[in-house]
């Protein structure tokens, strides 16, 4: 079945919000954390993290809600300004 044009629009997550659906994470070994003073606001990190868990917070920068991550790392790998490292994740 084919969806109109505002059905797509209405099916389609907004950037950097938090996807209802998604549970909180309590398993996960590494972390991202953002140096901001590396951050260029390119906001790859907020385009591409699959659940959401990075907004643009205070002053433009990108912030991490570590209730969504999984700790999949795809933004420390898309980040073009190398402005995301990984920490153990401490329990
Ligand atoms: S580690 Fe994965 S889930 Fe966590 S903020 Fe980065 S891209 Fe999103």
């Amino acid at each position: 079945m084919m969806l109109k044009t505002e059905e797509m629009k209405q099916e389609k997550p907004q950037l950097g919000r938090p996807i209802a659906a998604a549970k909180p994470i309590d398993v996960r070994a590494m972390k991202p954390k953002i140096n901001l003073g590396a951050c260029e606001k390119n906001y790859d990190c907020v385009v591409f993290c699959p659940r959401n868990a990075i907004s643009v917070g205070q002053k433009g920068f990108p912030a991490i809600n570590y209730d969504l991550c999984d700790g999949c790392l795809i933004c420390l790998r898309e980040c073009p300004a190398s402005a995301i490292a990984n920490e153990r994740e401490l329990k």
